[in-house]
């Protein structure tokens, strides 16, 4: 059984609405695409989820939190790299509302929450927290996982990484997502596929294989 998770399609990734980390090629025509593949798995009957980064204004991402820090910079949080981030998708802001109809998806998977972890993933935080996805996904019996969305090289990476150590096949849509820098990004689709990921150019060469690529 095929299901579909759609990473973090909101206001402030996107250039569409002048986010605060806006990344390259998300403007009007990328928010085209993405309907348009969610109209077209939906006509399919393949059920669809979406993530949603939904932070508290005070997370420990944003480099406003940290005194002297400014974005981009890179620290030791417990012992990881942690990259800090403008503040972005802060709950109950405009810049953290999905762009796509949250009535398409079985559910809304939210990240990030707790203001101690960022949360790449939509499966689980680096805290070690999971979400409900992983359980949604096995009540429903979705073995394989297409995936695509913002950002490639961190929130579309660690999905696929963490859904393949859960076991299922993982499948990237690349023109349906968009990453954050051209050379991490390409470096994260590599990493991805030799782990197992299949990395499928568009929708068209998921479906026309009879879904089964
Ligand atoms: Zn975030």
């Amino acid at each position: 059984m095929n299901g579909v998770i759609v990473v973090d399609i909101q206001g402030d990734f996107t250039q569409l609405m002048s986010g605060s980390l806006a990344v390259p090629g998300t403007g009007l025509d990328y928010l085209n695409k993405i309907n348009k593949a969610i109209d077209r798995i939906r006509s399919l009957g393949i059920p669809l989820w979406a993530s949603q980064d939904w932070h508290p204004a005070n997370h420990i991402s944003f480099f406003t939190n940290h005194p002297g820090k400014k974005a981009f910079d890179l620290i030791n949080l417990q012992g990881k790299n942690q990259i800090l981030w403008p503040p972005h998708c802060v709950q109950g802001t405009p810049g953290a509302e999905l762009l796509i109809e949250p009535a398409s998806f079985q559910a809304v998977i939210q990240k990030g929450r707790d203001y101690r972890f960022d949360s790449y993933s939509a499966f689980q935080d680096d805290g070690g927290q999971e979400t409900e996805l992983d359980g949604l996904l096995k009540k429903q019996g979705i073995r394989t996982l297409i995936i695509f969305g913002i950002a490639t090289d961190y929130c579309v990476r660690f999905s696929a990484l963490d859904g393949l150590a859960r076991g299922y096949k993982i499948r990237v849509i690349k023109s349906l997502c968009r990453g954050v820098d051209p050379v991490t990004s390409a470096e994260a689709l590599k990493e991805i596929e030799s782990k197992g990921t299949v990395i499928l150019e568009d929708l068209d060469e998921f479906l026309n294989a009879g879904s089964k690529v």
